[in-house]
């Protein structure tokens, strides 16, 4: 079931159920989407916006900021988000969300992807103490020591330490 434009505006100001599925694919180096988002929720238009009162799921997949492993995000929350027509474009801020008075549906896919970015963690870890990646070899600290002598890339506070020293 679509977010029928239509059929808002000849409701106006009542709400109109929303469950909506659908598939989204960030740029790689984002996150990966697992499975479908789920939009569930209430569309009201009034005067000339349409309200969107709406819980979203989803699953998210980034990389440890790390050791780059997988982290997987069960996300759940709740958006309340007014779309305007988009003949109004000039008078908005450029973030603004909007919808085209030409169709007959309203859709949040060209959304979806700065919506779940912006409840991710831009630097997210596969766990609070990940030891990340040796920067000499590469090896997963978190499986062990490779032996490296990576004092030379060590502690920048020990290098002014060491440097007053001398
Ligand atoms: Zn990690
Ligand atoms: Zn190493």
């Amino acid at each position: 079931m679509a977010i029928n434009i239509k059929k808002l505006r000849e409701m106006e100001g009542k709400a109109v159920v929303v469950d909506e599925l659908y598939h989204v694919t960030a740029p790689e180096q984002l996150f990966i989407v697992r499975g479908s988002v789920l939009v569930q929720g209430y569309a009201t238009h009034r005067q000339r916006s349409i309200f969107l009162d709406v819980r979203i799921r989803a699953t998210a997949v980034q990389q440890c900021s790390r050791c780059l492993a997988d982290v997987v995000s069960p996300l759940d929350w709740e958006e309340h988000l007014e779309f305007q027509p988009e003949e109004d474009g000039d008078l908005l801020e450029r973030e603004a969300f909007t919808y085209s008075l030409e169709e007959t549906e309203l859709s949040l896919q060209p959304y979806l992807v700065g919506l779940i970015e912006s409840v991710l963690d831009p630097k997210p870890l596969c766990k609070p103490d990940c030891k990340g990646l040796c920067p000499v070899c590469g090896q997963d600290l978190n499986y062990g020591e490779c032996g490296c002598d990576r004092r030379r890339e060590g502690d920048p506070r020990l290098q002014i330490l060491k440097e007053l020293l001398t």
